[in-house]
């Protein structure tokens, strides 16, 4: 068990966010430390007038100096602490699973069930889960883990270790390999923690087959928070005898949702050439591959305008494209390109189109979305009707407390 030794002092009036149990802790709101901590320490945080109120764990390479476990300075972080917040994410997912339609199949783990819909799932959902800087997905019988900040790095082998006893996977791979670190003061790392992962992991998603390369694959190897969304766009009433455009298709999931509900035609358009490769070979797969789809390695932007100098048309467009905008000076070129792509998407479309947009920005707020969709089709010279809101899938869940944790926004529109 740890036990922190050293205090860590808020300014006055710093304390607030901490109260209302914000997990983050910036260097401009610490008055002092009592001692220094070692990188990934414990400590205790008290507001200025020594009232203890949670307890955190430090990094003064960071920006982010601190971030809160616990909100109960005396409840103790030892393994018990740790295996219960790893079980509670865990069970979590089953608790979403059995609600309803969303995130169906998330129960798996916890049932008998044979053949689940759905084998690959986030598990823990870092801040949002109580768990700062962890992330854990699953792909069928394996595990990928990352960990974003030096608190947890520190304490991988413990989690890895916890993971184990809870899940008992076959291999547990860290893909700790993403530029956040580097503000923590860490190296990207890829590195086997348990078992053996292979190459390619076949996973189901709402009863649909994927390949997943969790050792190079995008984020951990595949798009999960978009589980929902392509449930929600793959319906026959928007799909079926239409034409579909899938843009920024990475490894072509949208498509095959579109395929099986009925589309005359999926054409899929990514930067990546091998992911497209993915992406024909999940037609294939999942018994869907027809000679009227297309794959097109290239730029968005470029494609979309060539099609639309063309006279391409669609009767269903989806943009997902990556983030645009990483910090907040970002945001408004950001909002231009969506902007751009939208008007673009919309240009394309034939009249009663479906259009499934979407943004992965944080720092695009889902108001803001909806205006630069907006302004897009004033431009296209388009009325538009959102028929739903979109958001992350359910097994990415929310913090209130931490609202930074929704990040991905949608749109489902029907261009008139
Ligand atoms: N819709 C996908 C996830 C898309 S992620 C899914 O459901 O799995 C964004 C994708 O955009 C990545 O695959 C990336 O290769 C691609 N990309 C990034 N910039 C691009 C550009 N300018 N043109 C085309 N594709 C791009």
């Amino acid at each position: 068990m740890e036990s922190p030794t050293i205090t860590l002092t808020l300014k006055e009036g710093r304390d607030k966010p901490v109260r209302q149990r914000h997990p983050w802790i910036f260097s401009g709101a610490i008055a002092r430390l009592t001692g220094q901590p070692a990188p990934g320490d414990l400590v205790t945080v008290a507001d200025h007038r020594g009232q203890r109120l949670a307890t955190a764990y430090y990094n003064a390479q960071s920006q982010i100096q601190a971030r809160i476990l616990s909100w109960n300075p005396d409840e103790p972080i030892d393994d018990d602490f740790w295996r219960g917040r790893l079980r509670q994410a865990i069970m979590g997912r089953a608790s979403a699973g059995e609600q309803g339609s969303r995130g169906a199949g998330a129960n798996e783990l916890l049932t008998t069930d044979h053949r689940p819909l759905t084998t690959a799932l986030r598990l823990v959902n870092a801040e949002a889960d109580r768990l700062p800087g962890l992330v854990v997905d699953r792909y069928g019988d394996y595990l990928v883990m990352q960990c974003l900040t030096l608190g947890i790095d520190r304490r991988k082998e413990m989690i890895t270790r916890l993971l184990v006893e809870l899940l008992q996977p076959a291999g547990i791979l860290e893909r700790s390999d993403v530029d956040v670190r580097g503000k923590e003061g860490l190296r990207p790392l890829v590195e086997l923690r348990y078992g053996e992962v292979p190459p390619e992991i076949t996973i189901r998603e709402n009863g649909f087959a994927f390949l997943v390369d969790v050792h190079h694959g995008h984020k951990t190897g595949f798009y999960l928070d978009q589980r929902d969304n392509r449930a929600i766009v793959g319906q026959p009433a928007l799909m079926a005898g239409r034409d579909v455009l899938n843009v920024f298709a990475y490894t072509g999931a949208f498509g095959v949702y579109a395929a099986a509900a009925g589309a005359r035609s999926v054409v899929q358009i990514d930067s990546s050439a091998p992911a497209l490769e993915m992406a024909e070979r999940h037609m294939a797969l999942n018994n869907l591959a027809r000679p009227e789809d297309e794959y097109i390695a290239g730029d968005a932007f470029e494609v979309l305008r060539y099609f639309r100098e063309t006279g391409r048309q669609f009767d269903a467009v989806i943009l997902d494209p990556p983030k645009f905008a990483h910090t907040q000076g970002q945001v408004d070129r950001a909002a231009r390109g969506y902007k751009d792509l939208n008007w673009l998407a919309l240009r394309l479309l034939r009249p009663e189109g479906v259009l499934a947009t979407f943004s992965c920005s944080g720092l695009v707020s889902a108001d803001l979305f909806q205006k630069i969709v907006f302004g897009a089709a004033v431009d296209a010279g388009r009325d538009a009707q959102i028929v739903q809101h979109l958001g992350q899938a359910a097994d990415h869940p929310v913090l209130l407390s931490f609202p930074e944790s929704a990040y991905l926004k949608g749109l489902l529109c029907r261009a008139l």
